[in-house]
């Protein structure tokens, strides 16, 4: 029986809040989104049809209540809910209670999901429908003791993992068996914090793994066909950074395997809907004939389902609503092979700091524009756009950048092009690392697994230097800037630097760290600025500064960047750099905020979840002080200095502001 979905509720917000709607766009359905008290201005509330408030910013208070997604579709007459993937998308009280109040759950049942839903429960359901299973305990005595026999028996090194876990959340690497115990804590605090399970699994820690997965769709008919593989083994902290489809290297026999196995794990489990099914790839010895595992299936739509959709050239979200209508599978599994064409890559673009240990960062995003003119290989899944905030309460990612091209050669290239067209300024993204491990000549050569980003941390994550060069480009862009403004103001005010066409000097101060100033002279005639730093002069003719886009010539040579300047920084962003460099004010000191040695702040707003030392107590330099929680990632403040600590009254369960003061090391 078919049933016609003609109002969607999605219960998400983000890149795949809108990702959803654009299908529902073509397919004529009308759309309603929810909202927290963060997201009034969002652009999904913008895309959609209708929008309904629904609380506080946390999302445990707002996204996570079924109820209120539940209240929203009586308010809008919505007959149907896309859950996206995270929040209720794995949560199959939801997928009830949306079943019992007459309403379309777009997504596999109930019973499929709990199926999968523990980590464990799912590798003992696999093992018995003869998909082969990393090797590990998944057994219900947690006893440290049975823990610690089981590491044992699999032999180190293992990893631990919540069995509730996902995102790369819940997971501990042991190399050693004295390390084994504060894992397991550390995992099972992680898992009870973050998924409300604090039960574990251990496996063989595979050391050459490669991530491939299979996408799955299952209709009400109990069909299932795949449609091919992805490779998603860049990944930092467990995360994955770059996906893409096929998977390099593949062979023909390999992914019918692992199809196979995967349209097994399906059908075991009568899967409706989008799914997909996991595979760690033991590549010690190359990928040919090399054994796979089924790691975990995950029964919603994924983050990098775009780039089967590039090859496929299907709109997977369409299937996903037409399977919830009823419908049969659109396609066979042959037709889907037939379709398979050419290679696509994609990169999730994050707020974070890879070059400080990939730290989340927030603030207001300045300069991005993911509806700028794409080529047709190109495209941009987005949820945020310039002007709006990026917040603690919720993932980090900003968005995702895809490409396709005839081959995998090919769809690099083009996506390497499309981040280089893609500034971001306002807070600190990852944009500068994902050009760099595009770039890489291993990545290249398809040579990847999940250990690559650590391999080559040393060319990935150095830090960019910044030459005199950037300084004078800055300074060009601080002229440059303030002149457009000038032609921008009311024609009959005088401008500050109206200045009869004489040439005009002046200083720029700017900041280098570690309370270093860079000086430089400028001299301004017009559109022409000669910038001096130390003993070099740069002199830029015709320097402009229009919508976002510096340009200015050198020696008749025409240089072209992204560039934003506001009083406190510039920002310059050029093929493969994303540069900000602080401003120094004329009057000095204000920006002069070096705290005491030893004072520690916190690096974001964050909630204290673990207090390793005592006030009063003496400790070494790299010492484990507190463990604090900053969106939704746990991290570990270790003391910068040997000394005593001093002014520590903080406890486990304590929220603290950004830049609050924690504690103090003096001296003995
Ligand atoms: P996997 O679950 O295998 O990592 P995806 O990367 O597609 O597959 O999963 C993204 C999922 O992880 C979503 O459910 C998303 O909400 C969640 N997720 C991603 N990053 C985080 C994070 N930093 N904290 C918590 N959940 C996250
Ligand atoms: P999540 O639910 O957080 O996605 P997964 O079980 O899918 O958890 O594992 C996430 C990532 O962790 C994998 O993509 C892989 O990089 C790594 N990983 C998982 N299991 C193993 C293993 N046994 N050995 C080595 N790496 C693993
Ligand atoms: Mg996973």
């Amino acid at each position: 029986m078919t049933n016609r979905i003609k109002k969607l509720l999605i219960a998400n917000r983000g890149e795949i809040a809108c990702r959803v709607m654009a299908t529902c766009r073509q397919l004529g359905i009308k759309t309603v989104a929810v909202y927290s008290a963060a997201d009034a201005h969002a652009l999904h509330v913008k895309m959609a049809d209708e929008a309904v408030f629904i609380g506080p910013a946390a999302a445990s208070e707002s996204y996570l209540v079924g109820d209120k997604i539940i209240d929203a579709c009586r308010r809008t007459g919505a007959d149907a809910v896309h859950p996206g993937y995270g929040f209720l998308s794995e949560n199959p009280g939801f997928a009830e209670a949306l079943e019992e109040a007459g309403i379309i759950f777009v997504g596999p049942s109930a019973a499929s999901m709990r199926a999968m839903a523990l980590k464990g429960a799912a590798k003992k359901l696999m093992e018995d429908a003869g998909v082969p299973v990393v090797p590990g305990y998944h057994g219900e005595d947690q006893s440290l003791e049975t823990l610690t026999q089981e590491a044992e028996k699999i032999g180190y090194p293992v990893l631990i993992k919540a069995v509730a876990g996902g995102g790369g959340k819940g997971m501990r690497k042991v190399f050693d068996a004295k390390d084994l115990a504060a894992a397991i804590e550390a995992a099972a605090r992680e898992g009870q914090n973050s998924f409300g399970n604090p039960e574990l699994l251990i496996e063989k820690y595979i050391q050459k793994p490669r991530h491939i997965e299979v996408q799955v769709f299952g209709d009400s008919d109990g069909h299932a066909v795949h449609l091919l593989e992805r490779d998603c083994s860049l990944q930092r902290r467990h995360q994955k950074v770059v996906e893409e489809a096929p998977a390099p290297g593949m062979s023909l026999e390999m992914r019918r395997a692992m199809g196979q196995a995967a349209v097994t794990a399906a059908e075991a489990i009568g899967y409706q809907g989008a799914g997909t099914v996991e595979f760690i790839v033991d590549v010690a010895n190359g990928l040919e004939n090399a054994p796979f595992y089924f790691m975990e299936m995950n029964t919603r739509l994924q983050v990098e389902h775009p780039v089967t959709e590039m090859i496929t050239g299907q709109d997977l979200v369409e299937w996903q609503i037409r399977i919830a209508e009823g419908k049969p599978l659109p396609l066979s599994q042959d037709e889907i092979e037939v379709l398979a064409d050419g290679h696509a890559v994609e990169v999730r673009l994050y707020a974070e700091d890879p070059f400080n240990n990939f730290a989340p960062s927030i603030g207001r995003i300045g300069m991005f524009d993911p509806f700028a003119d794409t080529v047709p290989t190109g495209r941009i899944d987005a949820g945020v756009q310039a002007g709006d905030e990026v917040s603690i309460h919720y993932d980090p990612m900003i968005g995702k950048l895809i490409a396709w091209g005839e081959d995998r050669e090919q769809a690099i290239d083009a996506l390497i092009n499309l981040v280089s067209d893609t500034p971001v300024s306002g807070l600190t993204t990852n944009r500068d690392f994902l050009l760099r491990a595009l770039k890489h000549q291993d990545f290249r050569a398809g040579d990847v697994h999940t250990g690559f980003i650590e391999a080559y941390e040393d060319t990935l994550l150095a830090k960019h230097v910044v030459s005199a060069e950037d300084y004078a480009m800055a300074a060009i862009a601080i002229v440059a800037a303030r002149s457009a403004r000038a032609h921008d103001d009311d024609p009959w005010s005088i401008s500050d630097n109206f200045r009869l066409n004489l040439p005009a000097t002046e200083l720029l101060w700017f900041d280098a760290g570690d309370g270093e100033l860079v000086t430089a002279h400028v001299v301004e005639d017009r559109q022409n600025v000669s910038v001096t730093i130390g003993d070099k002069t740069f002199a830029a003719k015709c320097a402009h500064l229009v919508d976002g886009i510096l340009t200015f010539s050198q020696d008749g040579l025409r240089t072209r960047l992204f560039a934003e300047v506001d009083a406190a920084h510039v920002t310059l962003v050029t093929e493969d750099r994303t540069l900000t460099i602080k401003r120094h004010a004329r009057d000095g000191g204000a920006d002069d905020e070096t705290d005491g040695p030893g004072t520690i702040t916190a690096p974001m707003p964050g909630k204290i979840l673990d207090v390793k030392v005592a006030d009063g107590e003496t400790v070494e330099r790299g010492q484990p002080l507190l463990v604090m929680e900053a969106m939704k990632m746990e991290q570990t403040i270790s003391a910068p200095r040997d000394g005593v600590v001093t002014g520590l009254s903080l406890k486990a369960g304590d929220q603290v502001a950004d830049g609050a003061t924690l504690l103090t090391i003096n001296d003995e």
